[in-house]
């Protein structure tokens, strides 16, 4: 801990985010830079409790005291070491992790949590932009090949740590780029994707190669991948939309936001789509169900002019697991209506 009185003497603070009438121009992320006296001082705000809880809200078990102290005392370096002990991507966590771990903070009890993900995603921008983060090919290899179905988060991270450990690996991935939900789930505003190429670009200078556009089971039969590997990783995801069986789900302009959101991933990645195909909400209204991380994905909560696909946005939220019943149907054809 690096400052004994750091949680009584500092508030929290965010960065703050870039003005609508800019954001609305254009696809950028919406924070602005923080600069670094301020971060030092959030990562002072830090207890180092006995029992960090912190630890256990987070996923992937980040090691947080430490590199909130590492923060606070400048040394940029050793907390990006940390940082990557237990996370491969934490340029992603740091983004689009709905932070558990701020959820859980001990000094949430009686004051605003430690902003432990702007912590997280400034020590490893501070890394890539001091050219810390490197290539690291393993020493020796070991001769075995793998093969990683899939290239979202889950195969990446695999393929990230198989090939460290000295094992040749490919990854697979049915869709034209590699990313998985990263590529094309979670929109630009959240996540750029020069952060995704960025990383790419490192695990192959470790050596992982990547094959898009092969659909293992269809295009790439799995008998090819059982001869030419010793070992595969099925990291394929999960694509199946909760679909709502009542009446009316047939009508047209009913969409599932992963029939949405891939479209508008690829506009902004500079691809002509079939038009017969697309999506567009321009000049309607848009009434999204589910109050989940797919809502502000969808077009109103990221009104994109240049593209022409803003539209007001009414939104029905069921808590996950919610019912959801004749009344709120009800509410949302009035929502429609009006
Ligand atoms: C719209 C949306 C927004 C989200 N936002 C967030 C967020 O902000 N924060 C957060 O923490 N989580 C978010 N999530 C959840 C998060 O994206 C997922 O938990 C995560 O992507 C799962 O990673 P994965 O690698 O298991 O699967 P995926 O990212 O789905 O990747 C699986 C990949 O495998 C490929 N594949 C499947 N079968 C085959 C096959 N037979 N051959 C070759 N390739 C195959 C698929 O094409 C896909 O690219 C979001 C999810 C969605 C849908
Ligand atoms: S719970 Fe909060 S205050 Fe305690 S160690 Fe973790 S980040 Fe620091």
């Amino acid at each position: 801990m690096g400052k004994t009185t750091g949680f009584m003497e500092f508030s929290r603070e965010m960065p703050s985010r870039r003005p609508v009438t800019e954001r609305v121009n254009d696809w950028f992320e919406i924070y602005q830079d923080f600069p670094e006296e301020k971060l030092r001082a959030q990562g002072a705000r830090c207890m180092d409790c006995g029992v960090p809880f912190c630890h256990s809200g987070c996923p992937v078990n980040n090691i947080i005291p430490d590199w909130n102290d590492l923060v606070y005392r400048g040394r940029w370096k050793e907390a990006v070491r940390q940082l990557h002990a237990t996370n491969n991507f934490p340029e992603f966590t740091g983004r689009i992790c709905p932070a558990p771990c701020e959820a859980a903070c001990v000094l949430g009890i009686n004051q605003p949590a430690v902003t432990i993900k702007n912590i997280e995603k400034t020590i490893v921008e501070r890394g890539f932009a001091e050219g810390w983060i490197k290539p690291e090919p393993p020493k020796f290899r070991t001769g075995k090949k793998v093969a990683v179905v899939g290239s979202g988060p889950a195969g990446l991270a695999a393929a990230q740590q198989l090939c460290r450990a000295g094992h040749w690996v490919t990854v697979y991935e049915k869709a034209d780029r590699i990313g998985g939900l990263l590529r094309y789930g979670i929109p630009q505003f959240k996540l750029e994707k020069r952060i995704l190429d960025r990383r790419l670009e490192q695990m192959e200078g470790e050596g992982v190669k990547f094959v898009s556009k092969a659909h293992v089971g269809h295009s790439l039969p799995v008998s090819d991948l059982q001869e030419q590997f010793d070992a595969i990783v099925l990291a394929g995801g999960s694509e199946q939309p909760r679909d709502l069986k009542i009446p009316g789900r047939e009508l047209k302009g009913i969409h599932f936001a992963m029939e949405y959101l891939p479209q508008q991933n690829k506009r902004c990645l500079g691809d002509t789509l079939d038009p017969a195909g697309d999506i567009l909400a321009n000049g309607k209204h848009v009434v999204i169900i589910g109050g989940g991380r797919y809502r502000c994905r969808l077009p109103g909560d990221c009104p994109p002019p240049k593209a022409g696909i803003g539209a007001p946005v009414r939104n029905h939220a069921h808590a996950a697991g919610g019912a959801l019943t004749a009344d709120s149907l009800a509410a949302v054809a009035d929502a429609v209506a009006h």
